[in-house]
């Protein structure tokens, strides 16, 4: 049983704007004025996001563990 919480980071210095991330996981992460912003800081494990932050071009989106802070993705 996986009770872990993710946290999502988007670095917006490094993201581009190319919208792969909402295009992938539209309800975790849209773009705002040009830059990719999670819809929620925390979110139960999905593969959805992973995949999203997996495809990030710039690596610019992370998720941690929310209870320990260990970096989940990308690896
Ligand atoms: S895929 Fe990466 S560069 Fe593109 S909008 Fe999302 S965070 Fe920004």
């Amino acid at each position: 049983m996986d009770k872990k919480h993710w946290r999502l980071e988007a670095d917006h210095d490094a993201c581009l704007g190319t919208g792969i991330c909402a295009g992938i996981a539209p309800d975790h992460f849209q773009v705002i004025d040009g830059r990719s912003v999670p819809s929620a800081e925390e979110t139960p494990p999905d593969e959805a996001v992973r995949d999203a932050v997996e495809s990030c071009p710039m690596e610019a989106l992370r998720i941690l563990d929310a209870g320990n802070g260990e970096v989940l993705a990308p690896l």
